[in-house]
């Protein structure tokens, strides 16, 4: 195992952080495996379940069974975990300009496209390499403004190069499930039957460059420039693991297992756990709907995350208990009831579930900022 440190140059006099990555494998073995927790810094179920991952790693380092780079960063976002007002922790955005951690990210293709005009063979793998060079040139030539851009150039210069990214994060109330691309099928197959996520949102391009996003997007777009001679080497995930509440030993050892079952699966190493769960069931990113507040009030549950539900049915209640009234919180589509907003008390307007269904009823940027 190797560990190195990456200085963020500080906001202000007197102030830095550091970004701590860690490393199981040979530097240049293949396949390149990159894990982080804690992009949104107030959703602890990643960092804890990448705790005991990193245990099983040195093990099986000890043991002569890692084949792939696996690269561990557990406390992505040292900005955001510092971050708390009025004795709560912040976490999501940043506080000095309220941007959401996990969005714009750069767009590689844009900023490397150009270098590579003349420079691509009719062999997609070597293609692969002189891509990957473009990126980390491109990478090493941004000057960030913030500290928080700094962050963000600072994690993606760690896994640009990586061919499967896994990115922990949570919900606030949800049952298992993850955010993926058409571009590799099988590797989200196999990710749903190790981790034991019960749903798998699927979308070519969601919008807003998360972080995931800027490792699959630029491939799909410089293959439109470039054609066939660009393949897509890179899978990469968005994983929400449940809700905030489910932080637990017991759930980050199952995870660190599942994490442990997916590794040896996709050839990282061997000797690991076999996959134990069923297949995550598939459904349109575009159909999954957000139900919104009609009025402000008090949020109670009929239901909860894991319920199918049929179009229009109640699952729960806002009450402005001042005025004595109710109104009734309905299922926006038919489908799969996977994630509830964690407060009990909601604004007017404000999202407060959603249901993933088959149907598409969006279009335009996909997520929840
Ligand atoms: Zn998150």
């Amino acid at each position: 195992m190797r560990t190195d440190s990456v200085p963020l140059s500080g906001p202000s006099p007197g102030t830095t952080r550091t970004l701590t990555r860690h490393h199981w494998g040979l530097e240049g073995a293949r396949p390149k495996v990159y894990l982080q927790g804690g992009l949104h810094a107030d959703e602890m179920p990643g960092p804890l379940a990448l705790f005991h991952l990193m245990s099983l790693l040195d093990t099986a380092e000890a043991e002569g069974r890692i084949t792939g780079h696996v690269v561990v960063v557990p406390v992505a976002n040292p900005i955001g975990l510092s971050e708390w007002l009025l004795h709560k922790p912040v976490g999501r955005r940043d506080l000095e300009g309220a941007h959401n951690f996990n969005r714009g990210y750069p767009d590689l293709a844009a900023l490397a496209g150009d270098a590579l005009e003349g420079r691509l063979g009719d062999d997609p793998q070597a293609n692969v390499a002189i891509i990957r060079e473009a990126f980390a040139a491109a990478l090493a030539a941004v000057k960030p403004d913030t500290e928080v851009d700094e962050l963000r150039i600072r994690l993606i210069q760690g896994s640009h190069d990586a061919d499967i990214v896994l990115d922990l994060h949570c919900d606030h109330r949800a049952v298992m499930h993850f955010y993926a691309s058409t571009a590799r099928p099988e590797i989200t197959d196999l990710l749903g039957r190790c981790t034991g996520s019960v749903l798998a949102l699927i979308e070519d391009v969601s919008g807003g460059n998360a972080f995931d996003e800027a490792h699959t997007a630029p491939w799909r777009a410089l293959r439109d420039r470039f054609g066939d001679r660009v393949p897509s080497p890179c899978f990469s995930t968005t994983l929400e693991y449940r809700g905030q509440g489910d932080v637990s030993d017991a759930l980050a050892a199952q995870d660190a297992d599942g994490l442990m079952a997916f590794l040896t699966a996709i050839s990282a190493l061997i000797g690991g756990p076999a996959p134990a769960h069923g297949t995550a069931e598939e459904m349109p990113l575009a159909g999954a709907v957000e139900f919104m507040a009609p009025m402000g009030g008090i949020v109670s549950w009929v239901t909860r995350p894991g319920d199918r539900v049929s179009e229009a049915q109640v699952l729960g209640h806002v009450t402005d208990a001042a005025a004595r009234r109710r109104v009734e919180i309905r299922a926006p589509t038919m489908g799969l009831l996977f994630r509830q907003e964690l407060w009990t008390t909601c604004l007017k307007g404000q999202g407060l579930c959603h249901v993933a269904g088959r149907d598409i009823r969006r279009q335009g940027d996909l997520l929840s900022d």
